[in-house]
């Protein structure tokens, strides 16, 4: 029998009631192991209210206490890391290294938010008029909600959390309907670290979770990471709904690979970016540019790559590439596959057929490549979240960053070349928020912030780092004269300090 997922809301387990539940399978096996309960608009109400009556209490804790509950937690992190590890693998299906860098990620966050009273710290002028003082402060903005995708069930939700509460907020996560028992284990282990009941609430479920709290009043704002049609949904409707929402969305990222670069060197890092957790990660690289000579270059380096790609279940730590998250994701990828051939592009590498003894039913589909990829086709056009990559080959630099730059998304996008000027015109004109130099995959650390550009981010922040201090924080500005200080008398005119 699968076992019977729960919410947590008010430092406590709780059970569904409204009797939808969503399938949670084990990606590598196929196998249903649990199923999650989806919440009605009563229950996400009664989480909303629980972070609503914790709110004046955790805001008007010391930072510097707030602070030591994340303490207390990264070391809780730490212990029960290969619990969470586990917990990710069985779910999400990512090989064991990957599934560790996450997690590594995702305490970078708790470690960043540990320092959260060095970076409340205000601003203060004084005498901005003859004995005037002014000062500025960021104060919390009340109760915040994050709503989060199934490809990082711990790194994700972690870009949100620790940083809205260590800022003073309390929060609302609904984590993805296909993995949520890492966002549940998480909640009991900042209880354990000492979080007071109400400051963290997990509930589960699908749209109807997401619409409430869109639109109820007591949440003052929403952290959105998932696809672009969701994204801007999730945007339009808390804007009209009056909340501040960042909504980071889908990706196409291209990486250009110029004749001068280190074949070797970026075929190593395609082979991670394009294929590392099965292709579904946001700053996957999917499209790979090639400048003139260095497309048959690369395609010598990397075909033989891409047909002993290692692909096994998550567990297994020879593995270097796990499942897809579901038989329909897995299904709608492989019909991109077959859409591409359709279309015209050059099927190099053919992972439709891979089959693994003792994991029949798992949801493993091979590495895939493409060749003479053209900007017209869909499998060009779309994102397609699988190990599907797309090489396009074009005569110069300029034809290159053009492509990058037309398209609708702009994630992440990389160079690789040995020359300087190349790489500095590159990161001065490219149209993507995140960008490496003979880095494919140029994830922003956590004191850093993540964002995109174009279809990959709707809103004026990105997430985590000095932006997501900003996101969870209103300023407030204060000018004071005290009774001693100098009087002018009354006055009419636009006040001016003279
Ligand atoms: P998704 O958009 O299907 O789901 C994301 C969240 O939205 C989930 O919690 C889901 O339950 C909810 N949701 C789904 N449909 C909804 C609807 N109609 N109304 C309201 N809520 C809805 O995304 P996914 O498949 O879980 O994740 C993959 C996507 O996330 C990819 O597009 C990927 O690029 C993107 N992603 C982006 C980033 C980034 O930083 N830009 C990071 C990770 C993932």
């Amino acid at each position: 029998m699968p076992q019977v997922l729960h919410h947590f809301v008010d430092g406590e387990r709780r059970e569904g009631t409204s009797g939808r539940f969503g399938d949670v399978f084990n990606p590598a096996t196929g196998e249903l192991q649990a199923q999650v309960p989806f919440a009605a608009k009563a229950e996400v109400e009664q989480a909303i209210a629980a972070a609503a009556a914790a709110f004046p209490g955790w805001a008007a804790t010391p930072t510097l206490v707030r602070a030591r509950v994340l303490f207390k937690f990264k070391e809780l992190m730490e212990r029960h890391l290969n619990e969470l590890i586990e917990l990710v693998i069985t779910e999400h299906g990512k090989v064991l290294e990957d599934a560790r860098g996450e997690l590594t990620r995702a305490m970078e966050v708790v470690e960043f938010a540990c320092g959260i009273p060095h970076l409340l710290k205000g601003e203060f002028s004084e005498n901005v008029g003859r004995s005037i003082d002014s000062w500025s402060v960021r104060q919390p903005v009340g109760v915040c909600a994050g709503i989060t995708p199934f490809n990082f069930p711990a790194m994700v939700p972690a870009w949100m959390w620790p940083v809205a509460i260590a800022c003073g907020n309390t929060f609302v996560l609904k984590p993805s309907e296909k993995d949520p028992s890492c966002s549940l284990r998480v909640a009991e282990l900042l209880k354990e670290a000492g979080l007071p009941n109400g400051v963290f609430n997990v509930v589960n479920g699908d749209k109807e979770v997401v619409d409430t709290l869109l639109t109820d009043p007591r949440i003052g704002a929403i952290s959105f990471v998932g696809s672009t049609p969701v994204a801007r949904y999730v945007y339009t409707t808390g804007c009209a709904n009056g909340k501040r929402v960042q909504a980071l969305a889908g990706a196409k990222n291209h990486m250009i690979v110029m004749p001068d670069a280190d074949m070797t060197q970026a075929t190593d890092a395609l082979m991670g970016a394009a294929y590392g957790s099965a292709g579904e990660r946001c700053m996957a690289v999917s499209v790979a540019v090639a400048v003139d000579g260095a497309g048959d270059a690369l395609m010598r380096h990397l075909v033989p790559r891409v047909q002993s790609l290692k692909v096994g279940p998550g567990l297994d730590p020879v593995s270097e590439m796990g499942p897809l998250i579901t038989a329909e994701h897995r299904a709608k990828v492989s019909g991109y596959v077959d859409m591409g051939v359709t279309e015209g592009a050059d099927l190099v590498v053919d992972g439709r057929e891979l089959r693994l003894q003792g994991y029949e039913n798992g949801f493993f589909l091979g590495g895939c490549l493409f060749d003479n990829v053209r900007p017209d086709m869909r499998i060009y056009q779309d994102e397609i979240f699988g190990p599907v990559l797309c090489v396009v080959r074009t005569p110069d630099f300029e034809t290159a960053l053009d492509l990058t730059n037309a398209h609708q998304f702009g994630n992440g996008a990389a160079v690789f070349t040995r020359d300087g000027d190349t790489a500095r015109e590159f990161t001065n004109r490219v149209e993507a928020g995140m960008v490496g130099v003979n880095v494919a995959i140029p994830v922003p650390l956590a004191f850093h912030s993540f964002g995109g550009w174009k279809q990959s981010l709707f809103g004026d922040h990105h997430i985590h780092g000095p932006d997501g201090v900003h996101f969870y924080t209103r300023l407030k500005t204060t000018t004071a004269r005290w009774p001693s200080g100098i009087r002018t008398g009354a006055s009419f005119s636009m006040p001016t300090m003279g």
